[in-house]
């Protein structure tokens, strides 16, 4: 059964804009020796040749910053983060859809800055500090939003982002509730559109937005994420940051999770995190129905249960998240990748479902997704009993 919270929060967001801007500490000292960022495996997810930058944001200092770290990258002007020709919404582009996102970097300024409630993943969506990414999961809707393979777009104004995040926690004073998302804080998703651990490769905004969270007693950052970056570890984020390690059977995620960290890795990790300050969670999403999937679920739990150590086992929670589907994207991987999609799309067993913004996507059918939910239920039980699932759909 679907546990979904419903955040009592503090009214609309946007009302809060008079309110004195807490602002952003000092910039976070990147702690001296080797950073995992100059490695060989972090030049393999990106290595940056073209730089599509508005004008102001590579102006910034976090723009000069950026740019610095690219030396060898082409900066091309453009009017707008959102729309560039023949890189956003080009169907030409669907066959260099990895190549994009390794080697293609956009540089903007945010204008929005609304944080929206959520109740799900976390209490409220945080203006993300970046859109887009580096990997290339099959079922990814962040393509969706600017159109093909939308690589990463740093947002550069991050000292508004944080301000703007500033305003909304102290505007919203104590969680007097506990939910699902948690019994005590406030939690922001600051990475809904991309994943911040990528994004710590590029610029210190997911350093920025951890240590600003550290100053809010009341609130905690929480994102999902499927690669793992060690230079996360050396921040230092006092529990206020939550990890979600984003986890499949590795035989899913060798076909689905394209240039993402294996998922072995990902688990190998939590140990480390927790250990450096982080809270860690597990996403397990999506699920993907398929032959064998249980079996398949029941090992992955299996083997967590038998290499997580006890310090991740006694603070984890898991989300679980069944797959949704979308034609378009559906026609745009027959280009790529055609044999991901035969195990994404089944018309057989998926029905239509109208998006929060109004497109239509498509899940799993009403009685194969409970039935599906029930059985993820049962196999966590079963094999990672130390798991409370916070909410499953
Ligand atoms: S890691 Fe997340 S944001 Fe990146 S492609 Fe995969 S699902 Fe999309």
């Amino acid at each position: 059964m679907s546990t979904f919270g419903t955040p009592s929060g503090p009214g609309d967001p946007d009302a809060l804009f008079g309110l004195e801007e807490i602002r952003p500490g000092p910039p976070v000292p990147r702690p001296p020796g080797p950073s995992f960022r100059t490695s060989a495996e972090a030049r393999r997810m990106l290595e940056v040749r073209e730089i599509h930058a508005e004008p102001a944001a590579a102006a910034s200092p976090r723009g000069r910053e950026i740019l610095a770290r690219f030396p060898d990258a082409e900066v091309i002007p453009v009017g707008s983060h959102w729309r560039i020709p023949g890189l956003h919404g080009n169907p030409g582009n669907a066959g260099n859809w990895v190549r994009t996102k390794k080697t293609v970097l956009v540089l903007g300024e945010r204008k929005s800055l609304t944080v929206r409630p959520n109740g799900r993943s976390a209490d409220w969506i945080a203006p993300g500090a970046a859109n887009g990414c580096a990997m290339a999961c099959a079922y990814c809707y962040v393509p969706r939003r600017k159109g093909y393979a939308n690589p990463v777009t740093v947002f550069t104004n991050i000292e508004q982002i944080i301000g703007r995040l500033g305003r909304h926690v102290a505007a919203s004073g104590p969680k007097r509730e506990p939910n699902q998302c948690d019994p005590r804080a406030w939690v922001y998703d600051i990475g809904e559109n991309g994943d911040c651990s990528v994004d710590a490769l590029i610029s210190e905004n997911t350093a920025d937005l951890v240590h600003a969270f550290t100053r809010w007693p009341t609130a905690k950052a929480s994102f999902a994420t499927k690669f793992v970056n060690p230079d996360l570890l050396l921040l230092d984020p006092r529990g206020r940051t939550r990890v979600r390690f984003s986890v499949m059977p590795p035989e899913d995620a060798r076909l689905l999770d394209i240039r993402t960290s294996p998922v072995e890795d990902r688990i190998a990790a939590a140990g480390d995190f927790v250990e450096a300050g982080y809270e860690v969670h597990f996403n397990f999403s999506p699920v993907v129905i398929r032959p064998g999937w249980e079996e398949a679920w029941s090992g992955l739990l299996r083997r967590m249960d038998d290499v997580l150590p006890r310090t991740v086992k006694e603070q984890a929670a898991a989300e679980v998240i069944m797959l949704t589907h979308n034609r378009e994207l559906h026609e745009v991987n027959l280009a790529w990748h055609p044999r991901a999609e035969a195990a994404l799309w089944r018309p057989e067993i998926q029905q239509p479902k109208r998006s929060e913004n109004g497109s239509w996507n498509v899940r799993y059918a009403t009685g194969v997704k409970a039935g599906a939910v029930e059985a993820v239920r049962r196999l966590v039980e079963r094999h990672t009993p130390w798991l409370p699932i916070r909410y499953a759909f």
